[in-house]
This record gives structure tokens, sequence and C-alpha cells, in this order.
């Protein structure tokens, strides 16, 4: 096996198991936090010497505790998060960080916390409505120091100004990689298929940063060594929130069609934007989260109409891609009031797109099969 090979192995095999990687860091003497979407300061986690690990659902699970504590019309993610918790898949787990920026996941994090009781700390995390202003600079310093204040307290250990520009450096160069990476992947499609690019993205959430950029510094070298391949297929942009199951995105390799680049958020959107580094460490987390944009979940000032739907359609022409594909989480209210910008931006700028509701309890992709054939086929008179 080349030593590429084995990388990618690597990152599928971390990808498709994070319960033995959060047994891996226990027996290591490590504590581990449990990190929901979207956006909390995992550099906070990091800095506390711990290790934060991402909880964004699953697909090899159907909802049944959690059945107790949500609303129906919660999107699964949500739902299948706290099923983890309450089945006993997490339960090695020192705490979970519940950020609360959607509708469905301020309610959760109640759900959380009274599911949770004495097992485990809960940290509530309410980011801002208007990131911009300075006092929204300020509200976002004082939630993360609440944080900081309560992961201090589970590490038992306080973290200091100089373990957090650490904790900014090692995670600035892990984003660097992910952007780097999924550049390459661009470039050697014919290599890095849209199930390889998921696990190489999947894995950074149940690694410690500095050990997931070692290996994909390594495998962006070597891919860089490889020739640009001549796809001869058809080339997409991916957006929406998640999309790791491996028997969708077979359906891409089935219809020879490449990712070229996404507006996912489980994938590029939470490694597009560096912390500034300088000595206000704290001051940085929060002007990262200023600086985030083009994103349905946060506030958008510049218009009354997001303009994420401009950035997704540059992003298609930038990147080569003939076309969109978005995956439309079920009962996801930030992407379905959305859809009708975006769709006006793609249309103005003469991409076709594909919308597919998905959920994580899916079983059935007969009829995503179908849409994606059909997309394939006109996709390919533009290629
Ligand atoms: S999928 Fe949508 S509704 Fe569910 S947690 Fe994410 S943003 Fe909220």
């Amino acid at each position: 096996m080349s030593n590429m090979e084995t990388l990618l192995q690597e990152f599928a095999v971390v990808a498709a198991s994070p319960k033995a990687q959060l047994k891996k860091y226990k027996e290591q003497g490590k504590k581990v936090i449990g990190v929901l979407p979207y956006y909390a300061p995992e550099e906070l986690v990091y800095a506390a010497g711990m290790v934060p690990m991402g909880i964004w659902g699953t697909n090899n699970k159907t909802i049944s505790k959690a059945k107790e504590y949500c609303a129906t019309f919660y999107c699964t993610i949500a739902q299948l998060a706290l099923e983890m918790l309450l089945d006993g898949t997490m339960d090695d787990l020192d705490g979970i960080i519940t950020p609360t920026i959607c509708d469905t996941l301020r309610p959760m994090s109640q759900n959380f916390r009274v599911s949770m009781g004495d097992k485990m700390p809960v940290i509530f995390l309410a980011h801002p409505q208007n990131r911009f202003a300075d006092w929204g600079i300020k509200f976002t310093m004082d939630q993360y120091h609440d944080v900081k204040k309560q992961l201090e307290k589970i590490a038992s250990k306080a973290i200091t100004p100089e373990d957090l520009k650490e904790a900014i450096k090692v995670y600035n160069r892990s984003r660097r990689a992910r952007r780097a990476f999924t550049k390459l992947a661009n470039e050697h499609c014919d290599v890095i298929t849209p199930t390889k690019r998921m696990q190489v993205l999947k894995a950074a959430w149940f690694m410690l940063k500095d050990e997931y950029t070692e290996k994909l510094e390594e495998l962006n070298a070597e891919l860089a060594k490889l020739p640009v391949c001549d796809w001869k297929g058809t080339k997409v942009v991916t957006s929406g929130i998640i999309c790791d199951n491996p028997q969708l995105l077979a359906i891409f390799e089935e219809n020879n069609i490449a990712i070229a680049d996404d507006d996912v958020a489980h994938e590029s959107r939470a490694f597009r934007v560096d912390a500034p580094e300088t000595d206000d460490p704290m001051h940085d987390l929060a002007e990262q989260f200023k600086n985030l944009d083009y994103d349905v979940l946060l506030y958008d000032p510049a218009s009354a109409e997001n303009r994420r739907g401009e950035f997704v359609a540059d992003l298609v022409k930038k990147s080569g891609a003939q076309g969109l594909v978005l995956f439309m989480q079920q009962f996801c209210d930030p992407e379905e009031m959305e859809y009708p910008y975006l769709k006006k931006a793609l249309d103005a700028a003469d991409i076709p797109h594909v919308k597919l509701g998905i959920d994580q309890q899916m079983r059935d992709f007969g009829q995503v099969k179908t849409s994606l054939q059909a997309f394939a086929d006109v996709l390919s008179l533009r290629a």
C-alpha cells in the first residue's frame, strides 16, 4: 500500500469510528469534550489540554430515546446527537458544549442539560445575533470567557493567554491544511473521490488538531506530487449542512460526479476563516467569529437577502464546476428559508442545481439516485 493509500485509510477509519477515537483518547488519560454544531471555539478546549470531539449526529442509528425530549420536527442531526448521548455511545465524554445558533439548537441546549442531569457538565454557548458591533464582539468574548471558566473547572487547569495563543496557531494551521486539501482534491478528483474527500474532512472532528494536521499535510504533499488529473466526468460544488453518508456519495461516484468545492457547514464553512494572532487571544477568537460570512446561519447586515447565493455561484465558477448539489436537511429552517435567494442567485448566474432532501435516518436512496443521474446528464452537456 502506498503512503497516500495508508493515510487515506487512516482517515477513513477515524471518520467511521468516533467512539473508538473517544476510547483511545480516554485510555491515554485525556479528557474529551463533545462539541455540537456550530462555531464553538474549540481552541478553548484544546488550550485546556482536552480533546474536542465533534457531535454531528450519525447515519447509523434511529431516533428512539431522544423522542422523549424532542419535537418530531427537530432535524435529525440534533435528535441523533442527543440519541448518542442517551444510549451510551458517548458516555465517556467529560462534558459537552451546546451552541445555540438556530431555533432547533436553542431549545435543544436545554434538552441536553435536563437529559444529562449529573452525568456530565453541559456548557451553554450563545453567540450574538449581531457579531459586528463592538457590543457584539464584547458579547462573544463574555460568552467565551464563561465557556473558558467551565472548561477550566473540568480540566482542573487554568487556560493561560499563552495556551490560547498556541491553540489558535494549531487551529489556523489546521484550517490552512484543510483549505489546501480541498483545492488538491479538486485537482486530483480521480484519486480523491467524494467519499474519500468526506472521510478526510470528517476525521478532523474526531482527532486532536495537531495530530490531524500533521497527517493531512503529509497527504497534501503526496497529492501535490501527482499530475493534475484530466477529469472526463462532471464536477459540482456541494452545499448544505452535512453530507457524510457513504451510500449517497457512492451515487456521485457511480455517475462520475466529482466534488470541486463545497459550501457545507460540516466541511468548508468550518475552516474558511482563520483567527488573527495578536496579544489578545480571546479577542482574536471573537474576531474570527465576526469575520465569518456568507452563511445562512449567521446574520448578514449587508443585505436583506443573504449574500450566500452570489458567493456560492462564484464558488461554482471559480472551481470549474458545472453545477451545484444542495443537500437540504429535512426540517432545517435556516437552509429552507434561504433557498429562494440561493436559487435566484444560481439562476441569475445560469448555474444548474439540484436540491436533494436528506436526513440522517435516510435508508432508501432510490429517489436521490434518479435525481443525480438526471442531473449528471444535464451537466455533461456543459462539461
Ligand atoms: S440542521 Fe438546521 S435545524 Fe438542525 S441544527 Fe443544523 S441549522 Fe439547526
